[in-house]
């Protein structure tokens, strides 16, 4: 193993997880460079769809916004893809680390292992046969999800799963929303209610466990700026990734004017 490999896995600098911070909250993210993203080209995002992986390369840095952190991603996944046992074993090694340096001083640490990735991390065996969640049992790890296999067995009650819909498992979303749990959905402006569902605003916080159930987790599209940002921008749109609401209120509005004005022609027919 090389020094670099030594490197931290997990980081807690996120504009998103700094908010946590208000909750007393600290929570630590796994980076991986997403997609297949790779030497391999071995996919760490299974259920991927085009829209999610070309704004989560460019939006997570991998478009050449920041060298170090794209080669810090990249020289993590490298270590997974090539030696799973040692990298979950240091992985193990850190959080127990973090757990006891944050408990000592009264702080509650969360963690979230697929920060750009999409890995099943409750099905590997890290230590005496258990996976990550079991080794600490009473500590809350989180996580979206694009893959619907991972609700249809039963999670460690200390693992959250948010499903996150894309422009291809639009129907699953639904799927997963009927069945009571919660979905992220990325949105040009956050609706009150889309689908007869609530829509929280999950921009908030990244604390998705505290969320209340059955719920739709509105998350603002945030613009991709840079080289190639205004196509990737309106790639996203024009695929379904992000979720239109400003037309569809125009649609609608239009579709009940047309209704009303039909309605008054037959009238003055009569
Ligand atoms: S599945 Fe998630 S982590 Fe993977 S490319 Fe899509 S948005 Fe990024």
């Amino acid at each position: 193993m090389t020094k670099e490999t030594k490197k931290p896995l997990l980081s807690k600098n996120n504009h998103k997880t700094i908010k946590g911070e208000k909750f007393g909250i600290t929570t630590y993210i796994l980076y991986m460079s997403p997609f297949t993203a790779n030497s391999k080209g071995i996919n760490v995002c299974s259920h991927a769809s085009k829209g999610c992986a070309e704004s989560c390369l460019v939006g997570s840095g991998m478009g050449g916004m920041y060298e170090n952190v794209r080669n810090g991603r990249i020289r993590k996944t490298e270590y997974f893809l090539s030696d799973r046992t040692a990298f979950l074993t240091d992985l193990k090694n850190e959080i127990g680390k973090l757990i006891e340096k944050h408990t000592k001083k009264g702080e509650q640490v969360v963690f979230r292992l697929n920060g750009t990735s999409d890995l099943r991390y409750e099905k590997f065996k890290i230590f005496e046969g258990k996976n990550i969640f079991e080794v600490y049992p009473n500590v809350q790890f989180y996580d979206y999800t694009k893959n619907w296999l991972r609700f249809d067995t039963e999670l460690p009650a200390n693992y959250h799963l948010t499903f996150s819909r894309s422009e291809t498992n639009n129907d699953k979303a639904m799927e997963i929303l009927a069945r009571g749990y919660n979905v992220a959905m990325v949105f040009d402006n956050l609706p009150e209610t889309y689908k007869g569902y609530k829509v929280i605003n999950g921009d908030e916080s990244d604390l998705r466990f505290k969320d209340e159930k059955n719920v739709i987790v509105g998350l603002k599209y945030k613009k991709i700026t840079g080289t190639g940002g205004k196509e990737k921008n309106l790639a996203a749109y024009a695929s379904g990734f992000v979720i239109k609401t400003e037309v569809d209120e125009v649609i609608n509005k239009v579709a009940k004017a047309y209704k009303k004005a039909e309605k008054s022609l037959v009238v003055k027919q009569k």
